[in-house]
């Protein structure tokens, strides 16, 4: 016999529980089910957290939240991409923006064009024909504009953002909807001695929390998927050694950047993420290869702007868990799994969690083979990011130190292999499976690291390269004139949320 679920209990209230709420209250407003969240002032959330990408924006919209009113509320700045510094090489730069490079030409993926051009001699990097790219680095903003024949159109962006004060307006928008909150510890978890499910959750203060529907939002303690399920992990320290991080604030110093900056270091990389009354600084590095004494001193030397408070330090592991929905359960957030914030992709997996979730909405018990679709895809997401990530770091000719030579030589996933292949040898790039990373991110990567295509489309290679030039030119200095035209990033920010 199946049964409609009717009490959803959400431990854990850091960005993954609020996220997780918000979306269930809109979604089931109108249904019979009950959701309760359990949090822990005491243990309190992770603190760090605060760069997007564009993906959600389409969160915020779901949930009808004014963008206005959550850039105020959350102290959030735009972000149009990310810069990235000594990562090919020391003294490399390039920009992986969000939105595409250039505008269609014939249907043939730009690069390919740019390609051309370049063997004509053109000294531009290709993200000089990116609009986002080039309002990034003029620290400059507009919104995108709907009409498709606008350059404009080629705007895509996220936020920069305190993450603390997003899960606090979540929190808001799911009491509003009936969303229960309960301040507390929980001790221990019951479970069905036949099926495994979970049954209840005790508190410290001796409460009950009873529910047909669990969601662990412990962040790295897993204290409902592991401690309790058992669904084991799948590490991928050997691809990505980065295990540790230390984090702190500065006042700022000087512009507003609509883009994060990420500086490859010795045994890592350090990130600067601008929002509206301070910069996030962090450096991630791996601990095999790095003292903690050393990559603090690192980070201390490299921060733009007076310190607020003292460097935190937080250890994680890359990879994620087996099952991220086992019995009644499913994992959102850190408590799934992790990848470092290289691409700015944790919380997106959040928001991929939801949403698959919700688009297998099931009775109980929950059929296997919906289970089996939630971890199917969740697996495909992450391993699409963690490819990802990889290329930045196995994409590099850096030599000058034993952390750079382990990346550069060490063994890629086929799928990888096959991705850097395919685009070493033709120049060819797609995108499987809806996976989140678009043709232009990886082209940006590729070529940003020094992946250079041994030969590109032959149609285009046929087209006289002066013409090819020339057009690539008028582009550019189109862009130039267009971002000339936008209002710089801090004037538009405070004009947006004054308006309010
Ligand atoms: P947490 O914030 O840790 O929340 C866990 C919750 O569980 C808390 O409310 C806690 O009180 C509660 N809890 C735990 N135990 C109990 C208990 N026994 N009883 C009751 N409650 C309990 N993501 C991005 O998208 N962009 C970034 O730029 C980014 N940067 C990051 C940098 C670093 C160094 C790290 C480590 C992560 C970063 N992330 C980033 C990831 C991001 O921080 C998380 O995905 C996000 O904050 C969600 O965390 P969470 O809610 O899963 O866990």
């Amino acid at each position: 016999m199946t049964r409609p679920i009717k009490k959803i209990v959400i431990l854990g209230g850091g960005t993954a529980g609020w996220m997780t709420a918000a979306a269930l209250s809109s979604v089931l407003a109108s249904k019979d089910v009950s959701i309760t969240l359990v949090e822990s002032e005491l243990i309190g959330t992770i603190g760090v957290g605060e760069a997007t990408i564009p993906d959600i924006i389409n969160f915020n919209r779901l949930l009808g939240i004014r963008e206005d009113e959550f850039m105020k509320a959350t102290q959030a700045t735009f972000k149009l991409g990310i810069e990235f510094v000594d990562w090919g090489r020391k003294g490399d730069v390039y920009v992986h923006p969000f939105g595409s490079h250039g505008v269609d030409m014939n249907g043939i993926d730009f690069h390919h064009y740019w390609l051309h051009s370049r063997n004509g001699g053109n000294p531009q990097p290709i993200h000089r024909y990116s609009l986002c790219a080039v309002a990034a680095l003029e620290e400059r903003f507009a919104l995108p504009d709907a009409n498709p024949r606008s350059l404009r159109s080629h705007l895509r962006y996220a936020y920069h953002f305190d993450a603390g004060l997003y899960a606090a307006y979540l929190r808001k928008y799911a009491e509003t909807r009936g969303v229960r909150r309960i301040e507390g510890q929980m001790r221990t978890v019951d479970q069905d001695a036949d099926t495994g499910d979970i049954l209840r959750l005790h508190l410290d203060d001796e409460s009950v929390i009873e529910g047909d529907f669990f969601f662990d939002c412990t962040g790295f303690r897993a204290l409902l998927i592991e401690k309790a399920l058992g669904a084991g992990f799948v590490d991928w320290k050997h691809w990505l050694p980065c295990d540790t991080a230390q984090a702190v604030a500065c006042k700022h110093a000087g512009g507003l950047l609509p883009f994060t900056r990420s500086t490859a270091r010795k045994a890592g990389w350090q990130w600067r993420i601008p929002t509206q009354q301070r910069t996030g600084n962090g450096h991630i590095y791996s601990s095999d290869f790095m003292s903690d004494d050393e990559a603090q001193s690192i980070l201390m030397r490299n921060l733009d702007g007076e310190m607020i408070g003292q460097p935190r330090r937080i250890q994680f592991r890359a990879g994620h868990r087996e099952t991220f929905w086992s019995k009644n359960c499913v994992a959102i957030g850190l408590s799934a799994g992790f990848l470092e914030p290289l691409e700015s992709t944790s919380i997106y997996l959040i928001q991929e969690g939801i949403s698959r979730f919700i688009s297998l909405y099931p009775d109980l018990p929950a059929p296997e083979i919906v289970r089996h679709e939630y971890n199917r895809h969740m697996q495909t997401e992450f391993e699409q990011v963690r490819d990802f990530i990889i290329l930045h770091y196995c994409a590099t000719e850096r030599s000058d130190s034993p952390f750079w030579d382990y990346c550069r030589t060490m063994s890629l996933p086929d799928s990888l292999v096959h991705k850097i292949e395919l685009f070493r040898q033709v120049g060819r790039v797609f995108r499987y499976e809806e996976e989140l990373f678009s043709k232009a991110s990886w082209v940006a990567v590729f070529l940003g690291q020094g992946i250079l295509p041994r030969s590109y489309d032959p149609i285009v290679r046929n087209l006289p390269p002066g013409e090819v030039s020339q057009s690539l030119e008028s582009m550019r200095v189109a862009m130039i004139n267009e971002v000339g035209r936008m209002a710089t990033h801090a004037d538009f920010i405070q004009n947006y949320c004054a308006a309010r």
